[in-house]
Parts: structure tokens; C-alpha cells; sequence
């Protein structure tokens, strides 16, 4: 049976691929090749695609294999009406994914994967287009699914809800009448996301480690896996040697939420056999995710010098005492030791920076243009993000039970740039005054 996975449209108002691959729907290419399927990908959001270039105009790379994507302008849904800007569908053109559907021929069952929650329209689209073009069942996973299941059921698919791979086998045969045996095997560690069913992408994102030790108030990840799972660290220097021989690319992103814990055991190792066998002279590395200031020490920042890694951001978010509040995981001391160490392993404010969050619940503008001066003075460069009350976390739950927001906002809304048009924390012209002086400021410092 052949079994199509596609990677649908985003639509928003911006988007940029900060290295952005669907990794959980090649682990569910893979899992299904495993059980016997034929499968196949459509990965709308590829702008590496073989000719894609003669159906829209892609912007030219910018580094390490990121890029803006390509996209097409289409009219706002109703409810941001009110938001002066213009919405886009970013990601390859109906007629691109016609013709690839066409050449697939017979389909007996589609996935859609899905990320943010705010980008439904998006998932819905791509549901609707694939669904005009086969006759098959059509299944929407990924984190949009399992987040708001109750809302993607108005997505037109059938709604996979859960990140347990290994409920595919019996999901499946309910649905295509066939029986599917289940097999007992554990689907992160003994599996490689399928890459292989790419022609060419421009660069491989991996995971190492699935889930996060931390509590961060205003994230879910810690709750997305019961525990954490390590993958074993060979097995992802094979991933590596295999998907840069196979697809020719030179940059490899781990996007794990926390690399860094059971170092000793885990990541030490794939760093010290990346320099063992050289893999650091043929390819690029970048931890994007933030990692944690906390865990850094000497050993590390050298170790990653010497690895060839060349885009490093540390998860800082906010100065003042809104730190403790929203989970300690990181303290003025800890970004400043982590700089220091990073900077005297060899690294500069070319790869080097932090993420600070502006508008979270209780944070004042100076809070967040001091959290820029820490980052700066450290000699690290920084990224300025708006906060988002992802349904589920902490802060969502705060911010409900105290009337703040009640709850059954669309997902649109929650849009980080959408939410200082309607919703009552710092206004846009705060947030704009921010991103002025950030820019300033960054101007001064950073080396271009
Ligand atoms: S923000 Fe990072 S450290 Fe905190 S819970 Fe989420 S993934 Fe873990």
C-alpha cells in the first residue's frame, strides 16, 4: 500500500526557515516503511525541491541552508481582519503539489504533520487541496493534533492525537481496513527520521534526545514525553554519516529542547567521535533549540569549538524576577559564565546569542532592554522573540484563571505577532519601541 506524507503550508503573516523540517513525520515515514508500506513525501515547505524554481520565485539562501521562504499572497481569515498586514501562504504553489500528487499515482492514505497551533489554516488548506486531488483517507498529526485534538477536528482529516508511534500499527488498520500487526520496537531510539525520502534539502535537522527535565512555565515541552529518551550517540554519527553522503548537504541542526543533560553519556560522545572521525572538516553543526547556560562548562565550550559548530543560542528570556518565576532554568550568573566560556573557547558574537522573550505576562520594556545589555555586554548577540501562551502550559492555565484571557480564544489570536494588537500586556508601540532599540543596539555591537 503507498502511503503519502506532506508537510503542509504555513500561513501567517511572516515566516522564515530557521531550519524547519518536519523530523516527526520522517520518523513516521520511517516507522511505516518498517511496517511495509511504499511511502512517499511531499514536503510543501522544502525550498530545496529539484524544481520547484519553475513554478515560484525562491529567495536566495541566507546562511547555513536558511532562507526565506518562498509564498504566495492570499486573503486574512475574518477574525484578523483588524491586523494591518498582509497574510501570506508560504511554501511551494497548488500546482506544484498537483503535479507531484499525479506523478505518485494510486494513494491509499495520506499524513499531514502539523507544528504551531496558530498556523492551522495552513494544515487546513493543504488537507483541503490533497483531499480535492485522491479519494484517501487523510490523517493530521503532529503537535497542532495533539495540542488542541478537539480543534483539529474541524481540520477535514482524521486526528493521529498522540506521539506514540507505536499506536500506528492499530490507528491504521481501523482506518484501511487491513491488519496491521503491531511490532514491539522502540521507534526513536532504533529508527532514523527517513531524509532518505527527500531528493535534496539543503540542510538535515536531527534529534538526539526526545523531552525536557525543566518546568519552564511558559512551554510545554516537558510535557509532550513522559521522560526523556536518548537516542544511543552512535547511532546518530550514523544518521549523520549516511544523510550527508546520501544527500550531499554540509549543515546538520540538533533541535532537542535539552542536548545537554546526561552530557557525560550522551553528547559528549557524538561530539568527541564527530571530531574522531572527522565528520567536523566535511560538515557544519548548529544548536538553535537554546540550549541551557546552566549546564555549560569549559569541556563543553572546547569541545564544541573544536567540533565545527557555528550557530549557538542559549535560552536566557528575561532579566528581573520574572527569572525565578517562570522556572529558574537560567540566572543573570549562568549566561554570563556560558559567554565567557564560549567566547574564550574561540566563538564570537557571530555564533553566539541568546533568546530574550518581550511580552510576557508581568515583564516591563526595561526588563526586556536589560536582558538585551546582558547579552550584549557579554560580548554575545541576541534575539528578540514575543511571547505566545501555548494552550496547556503554565502560564496559559494563569492567565485563564485570572480572566486574562478566557480560554477559548481562536488559535489565530494566539499568534505572538498578533497578540499585542488585541491583547492587554505591552502595546504594539512598546513592542515596536523594543525592536528599534534592539536593532540600535545590536548595530553597535555585534560584527557584521
Ligand atoms: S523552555 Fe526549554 S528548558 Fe524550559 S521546559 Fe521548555 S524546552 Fe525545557
Amino acid at each position: 500500500m503507498k502511503i503519502l506524507l506532506v508537510n503542509p503550508w504555513i500561513e501567517d503573516f511572516a515566516a522564515y526557515d530557521f531550519w524547519l523540517k518536519p523530523v516527526g513525520l520522517l520518523y513516521v515515514g520511517s516507522f511505516l516503511k518498517k511496517l511495509g508500506f511504499e511511502v512517499h513525501l511531499i514536503d510543501l515547505m522544502n525550498r530545496y525541491e529539484e524544481d520547484l524554481e519553475n513554478y515560484i520565485h525562491i529567495p536566495r539562501d541566507k546562511y547555513f541552508g536558511t532562507g526565506k521562504f518562498p509564498h504566495t499572497k492570499i486573503e486574512k481569515p475574518e477574525i484578523l481582519r483588524f491586523v494591518p498586514r498582509q497574510y501570506k501562504r508560504y511554501g511551494a504553489p497548488i500546482e506544484y503539489l498537483e503535479k507531484r500528487i499525479s506523478e505518485i499515482g494510486k494513494i491509499d492514505a495520506i499524513f499531514v504533520t502539523s507544528t504551531l497551533t496558530y498556523w492551522y489554516p495552513g494544515y487546513y488548506d493543504t488537507i483541503k487541496e490533497v483531499k480535492k486531488l485522491t479519494n484517501a483517507p487523510v490523517f493530521l498529526g503532529g503537535f497542532y493534533a495533539r495540542n488542541l485534538p478537539w480543534h483539529a477536528q474541524n481540520s477535514g482529516a482524521i486526528v493521529f492525537p498522540t506521539n506514540n508511534l507505536n499506536k500506528l500499527p492499530k490507528f491504521l488498520s481501523r482506518y484501511l481496513d487491513v491488519d496491521i500487526p503491531e511490532i514491539d520496537f522502540d521507534w526513536f531510539k532504533d529508527l532514523a527520521p527517513a531524509y532518505e525520502l527527500y531528493k535534496r534539502v539543503g540542510y538535515v535537522v536531527l534529534l538526539t534526545t526526545l523531552g525536557c527535565p525543566y518546568k519552564c512555565t511558559y512551554c510545554v515541552a516537558h510535557r509532550n514525553w513522559e521522560r526523556m529518551m536518548f537516542k544511543e550517540p552512535l547511532k546518530v554519527i550514523e544518521e549523520i554519516e549516511k544523510f550527508g553522503e546520501l544527500l550531499k548537504i554540509e549543515d546538520f541542526i540538533f533541535f532537542d529542547d535539552a542536548i545537554l543533560i546526561n552530557y557525560k553519556n550522551h553528547f559528549k560522545i557524538i561530539i568527541q567521535e564527530i571530531i574522531r572521525r572527522g565528520l567536523n572538516k566535511k560538515y557544519r553543526f548548529h544548536l538553535p533549540n537554546g540550549i541551557h547556560a546552566k549546564l555549560l562548562n569549559e569541556e563543553i565550550a572546547n569541545s564544541l569549538f573544536e567540533a565545527n559548530f557555528k550557530v549557538i543560542r542559549l535560552g536566557y528570556e528575561t532579566k528581573g524576577k520574572l527569572q525565578e518565576l517562570t522556572g529558574g532554568k537560567v540566572k543573570d550568573d549562568d549566561l554570563l559564565r556560558a559567554a565567557r566560556l564560549l567566547t574564550d573557547a574561540g566563538f564570537t558574537n557571530k555564533e553566539v546569542g541568546a533568546y530574550v522573550m518581550m511580552n510576557l505576562p508581568g515583564q516591563t520594556v526595561q526588563e526586556v532592554l536589560d536582558a538585551v545589555d546582558v547579552c550584549l555586554d557579554a560580548g554575545i548577540d541576541v534575539s528578540v522573540n514575543e511571547f505566545t501562551p501555548i494552550v496547556g502550559s503554565d502560564i496559559w492555565m494563569e492567565l485563564v484563571n485570572s480572566g486574562r484571557l478566557t480560554g477559548l480564544e481562536d488559535p489565530l489570536l494566539l499568534n505572538n505577532t498578533i497578540m499585542p494588537y488585541w491583547w492587554k500586556n505591552m502595546t504594539i508601540d512598546e513592542i515596536e519601541y523594543i525592536k528599534r532599540v534592539v536593532k540600535e543596539k545590536r548595530l553597535n555591537y555585534v560584527k557584521t
